[in-house]
């Protein structure tokens, strides 16, 4: 049996963003999780602030548990 799930996100450790608040003008902006891993300085989009963020442990834990969501999805679908 072939099963089909639509409008899944095809990669949820892609999909989950993060509001990251600007240290000098406050604006509210979203970040990949994803890109905060591979690149802790974010920037405002607004006031073009640079700022580095700290990699709390809850954010590896919460991208390597949706990673293996992925990987499961990915079995589940057949996807390679
Ligand atoms: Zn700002």
């Amino acid at each position: 049996m072939k099963i089909t799930i639509t409008g899944t996100p095809s990669n949820f450790a892609k999909s989950v963003k993060a509001p990251i608040t600007c240290t000098k003008c406050k604006h509210k902006d979203e970040h990949r999780l994803i890109d905060l891993k591979n690149n802790p300085l974010v920037r405002c989009s607004k006031c073009d602030n640079k700022m580095q963020i700290q990699s709390d442990p809850s954010v590896q834990k919460a991208l390597s548990e949706l990673e293996a969501l992925d990987k499961q999805f990915n079995n589940l679908l057949g996807r390679k």
